[in-house]
């Protein structure tokens, strides 16, 4: 008698993703995932962009605006 391996490696895919700007859970099965995906709505993408215009997503560390003296 011989027995499969127990050391498969189970990786599960998640079957959803949370939307980076609301945390709304979206389906990312091709069959079920929204258009604006990883967005669970498109409203949540122009959202995101609306954050990037916004500054709010401000990249960290400033171009040295006090080093100028030369
Ligand atoms: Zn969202």
């Amino acid at each position: 008698m011989r027995r499969h391996s127990p050391s498969i490696p189970v990786v599960p895919e998640p079957a959803s993703v949370r939307c980076p700007t609301c945390g709304r859970v979206v389906a990312c099965e091709p069959e079920r995932r929204p258009e604006s995906f990883p967005f669970c709505e498109p409203r949540c993408r122009l959202r995101d962009l609306g954050a990037w215009f916004d500054g709010r997503h401000a990249i960290p560390g400033k171009p040295g605006e006090d080093g100028d003296d030369a």
